[in-house]
């Protein structure tokens, strides 16, 4: 039996191979075949970014947006990015996903109508993978060069699924991309491989707190003396730091009693189509 219409980039297809059929006796061959559905789902544009907005917090005026990837899948429906992105690491279709992202999140972004603050940046996630073929700036210059974004108003996620096993390599992508006037910024800050180690080696101009730790900073007082410090971190590395995963009033309160500035989550807005994060935009144009 063949394991490739089994699942689709790690999502099972019901009515497909069995479980069993995937797992150990040929999961080798399973992976590639995810790779390669999901490489095809890529080239068949059934991938789209979503755009969540990232505020200040005193007064939801917002200061950018980050890009989320989504599958909208023929017969599945909507497919969750935790899945597909991990196969994704796994069979090395990330550089794929990865400048497909990056050229939708350019291409919208340049499109964005102005901000209350003027032109808002957009924050695209980048997989450690992404620097593993050490050619991240050349596809950050293509995707800002075929969109016409100003640099500035590109921001780099540098997401934490995976450990950066050459953190020296990393630092000189991070650098060259820099140069070229484009942000980078650590997801995740309190999480996984996140550790202080890489806001040490690696050069970036600021962090994500983890929404695990936001979820706590209203009751849970460990949880919110280690974001106060985090905060605290930020402003004296002069770097910025967004709160992610905000989903109440009293977070949101609680967040600015720590010092924390900027955030993002429900609270403010669900991540939405490109569509609508323009309209978004476009009722706080300033007059001209
Ligand atoms: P992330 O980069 O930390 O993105 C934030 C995630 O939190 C998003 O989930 C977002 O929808 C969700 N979120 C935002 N506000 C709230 C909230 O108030 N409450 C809750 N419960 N969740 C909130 P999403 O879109 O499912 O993405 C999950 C992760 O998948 C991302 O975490 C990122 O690590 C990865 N990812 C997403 N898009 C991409 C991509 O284009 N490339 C790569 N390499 N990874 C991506
Ligand atoms: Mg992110
Ligand atoms: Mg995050």
């Amino acid at each position: 039996m063949s394991a490739v219409p089994a699942t689709h980039g790690g999502v099972r297809v019901p009515g497909s191979a069995s479980p069993t059929a995937l797992l150990g006796v040929d999961d080798h061959m399973a992976r590639l075949a995810n790779g390669a559905i999901l490489r095809r789902a890529i080239a068949r544009r059934e991938l789209h970014c979503v755009f969540q907005p990232i505020v200040e917090l005193a007064n939801a005026t917002i200061v950018g947006a980050e890009a989320l990837v989504r599958w909208q899948h023929p017969e599945l429906g909507r497919v969750a990015p935790s899945g597909f992105v991990e196969t994704a690491e796994a069979t090395g279709v990330v550089p794929v996903l990865g400048r497909f992202v990056l050229d939708e999140a350019c291409c919208a972004a340049a499109r964005w109508p102005s901000g209350s603050r003027g032109p808002v940046p957009v924050s695209v996630n980048v997989s450690p993978l992404q620097l593993d073929g050490g050619d991240l700036a050349v596809v950050v210059e293509r995707a800002l060069d075929e969109s016409g974004l100003d640099p500035a108003r590109l921001v780099l996620e540098l997401t934490e699924s995976s450990e950066v096993i050459d953190l020296e390599g990393a630092a000189s992508q991070l650098a060259e991309v820099r140069a070229r006037g484009v942000a980078v910024v650590l997801d995740d800050l309190g999480s996984g491989y996140s550790s202080l180690l890489r806001l040490v080696r690696l050069p970036v101009d600021g962090v994500k707190i983890d929404s695990a730790l936001v979820g706590g900073v209203c009751d849970d007082p460990h949880a919110a003396a280690v974001v106060r410090s985090i905060a605290a971190l930020a402003r004296a590395l002069e770097i910025d730091a967004v709160a992610e995963g905000v989903e109440t009033a009293a977070q949101r309160a609680c967040l600015v009693d720590l010092g924390c500035t900027l955030g993002q989550g429900y609270y403010f807005a669900k991540p939405m189509p490109a569509g609508a994060f323009v309209a978004r935009l476009a009722r706080v144009r300033p007059r001209s």
